[in-house]
């Protein structure tokens, strides 16, 4: 499922190639069930650019009309100087640079579980506010993480972290890595969360995101592509996901654990 670094890359590789005067619009047949709300018709229009709350992507267009795009399990864009002919495409946009080259913006999502939504601003604001802090951003402070394991003291922290109306943009792997660098156990409850600890995880967080945003993103089992449809090489910075030993210690093995039904790692002898 792609997490905050794999979306990101998606945006830093879609955003170079615009604005774009949208030319031509291909929707798949089966494109009804990932298209959840249509005010506007892009068809026209000038995307402007992208931006990325969360795991979110918001395809910013003229006249304050937004394509908000969630990826489900296996969402992807590609950026291509043809026409995408990829299985899975569900919704393509035929787009003319400034410079006059045809860009094809596709998304593609074999599994289905990704969503679009062409909303007028008012409407996206609204979707907006279900995130809470994007964990990339001034917003996400240690502060912030320690007021809102205050507030939710009977939950476990990893489950907790993968809350995207407190954490926006943290998902599965991220979550235990945070976990493994902040030195704490993925079960601790949220209310044995210190400021101490809140500023480790925040610490942690920074570390996680600059390891895997700088290698293009992570994938595991046929997931993730960037818009290319490469797999990122983000997974060579993981300390306790799907790994064997614990890469911080470099001694201890790995246990695995499912924690609220999400397969957990950690490192019995680094996390407290
Ligand atoms: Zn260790």
């Amino acid at each position: 499922m792609p997490e905050l670094p794999e979306v990101e890359t998606i945006k830093n590789q879609i955003a170079p190639h615009l604005p774009v005067k949208v030319k031509k619009v291909e929707y798949s047949d089966v494109s009804s069930s990932i298209i959840k709300d249509k005010e506007f018709n892009p068809m026209g229009k000038m995307l402007l650019k992208i931006e990325r709350q969360g795991k979110v992507l918001l395809l910013i267009f003229e006249d304050e009309q937004i394509t908000i795009s969630g990826l489900g399990m296996s969402g992807g864009w590609r950026v291509s100087p043809t026409k995408v002919l990829e299985k899975h495409t569900h919704f393509q946009i035929m787009s003319i640079k400034e410079n006059g080259e045809k860009v094809f913006l596709a998304y593609v999502d074999p599994r289905r579980f990704g969503n679009l939504h062409f909303f007028k601003k008012p409407s996206a604001d609204k979707w907006l506010t279900r995130l809470g802090a994007d964990v990339s951003k001034d917003e996400f402070t240690p502060e912030y993480i320690f007021e809102r394991c205050q507030k939710h003291p009977g939950k476990v922290i990893k489950a907790f972290l993968l809350e995207q109306n407190h954490f926006a943009g943290v998902g599965n792997y991220m979550a235990s890595e945070i976990c493994a660098h902040a030195g704490i156990l993925p079960d601790r409850l949220n209310k044995n969360i210190t400021k101490k600890d809140a500023k480790k995880l925040w610490e942690a967080t920074a570390l996680v995101l600059k390891g895997t945003v700088e290698s293009g993103g992570t994938t595991f089992s046929g997931g993730y592509k960037d818009t290319s449809g490469s797999q990122g090489a983000g997974v060579k910075s993981l300390v306790v996901f799907y790994q064997e030993v614990c890469r911080l210690c470099g001694r201890t093995k790995v246990l695995k654990t499912i924690l609220k039904g999400r397969g957990t790692y950690h490192c019995p002898r680094c996390q407290k």
